[in-house]
């Protein structure tokens, strides 16, 4: 036998295993079935021959008795004594939205896909690694080193209660780890070495109320605000677009620094819909907008909040009685492994030997996991390689393919091969 034939000869437990995960709603937020899911792979893992550990992460965004954060760590040790190859697959999935005609916690099977809401993102790919590594263990009883599979909490949000709560832990150190594969949908034959980073914030203008006829004798936030704009439209997002990124990041629009304004509140309260009133004339004394600046692995944090805040202090120092607050609300590192790293040269390799073509390198526009494993773990060789289409996550009838993820699963296992068997 060979891993790859027993992979073929696994195809329905894989199908089966897929189903299974996804009719266990894991939905986040609030962070439903997390304790259920991580039952389920502890069964199932143990009777492979893995010894498993469920961690909660106490305290971080969300936990709560009702809501607890639940993560599983599986190991199996070889024979012999080597290096640990690590699959790491977020459990949460996001909520379920309007238009499907499957439903979505029921994984029906139809035309060689499977449906449901985390099939794809990535109910599929834990499947998948799952059924690689217990081909390969069947194949290899002897096998030197470690295999490790874990389920994580909120990677849709975050990360807090699931990979970052791990590393913090030390569950990715390298000492322990040497390799890490997220199988993340980024298709069968493309490898993703790591992400963008991002920083969010909120600027609040200042004012000063006063009446609405007499705008004079106040100070409007709103007006402020267009100066703020007026600055992002004709400075900075100029300055972005003309920075362009080595990564191989896809869509290519996203290969250059972006910013998004998530949303913008001035003056008044808005009323409910049912209100028939007319508005008060006020000057707003405060105007709010929230922006997400995604950045490159060019680009530092630091660089990204000076450049915002340049311009906020050239608006003071040029614009009569400019007050601004600056709130940070969030940031993550960008992240990218290099393309010799032992990791990736492993499943380059594996992808030219089951697809027949090398692999395309590929970077996310947005982030995943990878950041704390990068920058709490200390672990730089890790990538992200799983089956699926990045452009179903999220989106009503979400399926994966099962061509795909038995594709994908030969890949993972010619890679525990070169990573996990003597040499020569
Ligand atoms: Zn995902």
């Amino acid at each position: 036998m060979t891993v790859s034939q027993r992979i073929t000869d696994k195809r329905d437990d894989l199908i089966q295993l897929t189903q299974d995960l996804i009719r266990i709603p894991t939905l986040n937020p609030p962070g439903e079935n997390y304790r259920e899911i991580c039952d389920f792979l502890d069964k199932r893992l143990r009777q492979h021959g893995f010894q498993t550990q469920l961690i909660r992460a106490h305290g971080t965004p969300g936990d709560s008795e009702k809501y607890p954060r639940w993560n599983i760590v599986a190991r199996r040790d070889g024979a012999q004594t080597g290096e640990c190859v690590h699959f790491n697959s977020h459990t949460d999935v996001v909520e379920v939205g309007q238009g499907w005609t499957f439903d979505p916690f029921g994984g029906a099977v139809s035309d060689g896909k499977i449906y449901g809401r985390g099939a794809c993102d990535m109910k599929g790919g834990l499947a998948a690694s799952i059924i690689a590594a217990e081909a390969f263990i069947e194949e290899h009883p002897n096998f030197q080193g470690a295999i490790e599979i874990s389920g994580t909490a909120d990677e849709e949000s975050g990360g807090y209660g699931g990979v970052a709560y791990l590393a913090e832990q030390g569950f990715f150190d390298p000492n322990k780890v040497q390799h890490v594969i997220i199988p993340e949908p980024l298709q069968k034959d493309r490898i993703c070495l790591g992400h963008r980073g991002g920083w969010w914030a909120e600027i609040e203008t200042k004012g000063e109320i006063a009446h609405g006829s007499m705008p004079f004798l106040g100070d409007c936030a709103v007006r402020h605000m267009g100066a703020v704009l007026s600055e992002f439209e004709t400075k900075l997002y100029p300055a972005m677009a003309a920075r362009f990124t080595e990564m191989p990041v896809v869509p290519e629009g996203a290969r250059q620094s972006t910013m998004n304004i998530n949303s913008i509140h001035g003056g008044q309260k808005e009323q409910t819909d049912d209100f028939t009133g007319l508005p008060a004339h006020c000057v707003p004394d405060s105007c709010r907008i929230v922006i997400d600046r995604r950045y490159l692995v060019e680009e530092t944090l630091d660089q990204v909040r000076d450049e915002v805040k340049a311009l906020l202090e050239g608006l003071r120092e040029t614009r009569p009685d400019f007050e601004y607050e600056l709130t940070e609300l969030n940031s993550v590192i960008p992240s990218m492994t290099d393309k010799t790293a032992p990791v990736v040269e492993t499943v380059a390799k594996a992808i030219e030997d089951v697809m027949g073509k090398p692999p395309t390198y590929v970077a996310s526009p947005g982030s995943y996991d990878q950041k704390h494993i990068d920058r709490i773990g200390k672990l730089k060789n890790c990538i992200a390689y799983g089956p699926g289409l990045l452009e179903l996550a999220h989106k009503p009838d979400e399926y994966i393919g099962i061509d795909d993820m038995v594709d994908s699963a030969k890949v993972m296992g010619a890679a525990l091969e070169t990573l996990l068997l003597p040499k020569g």
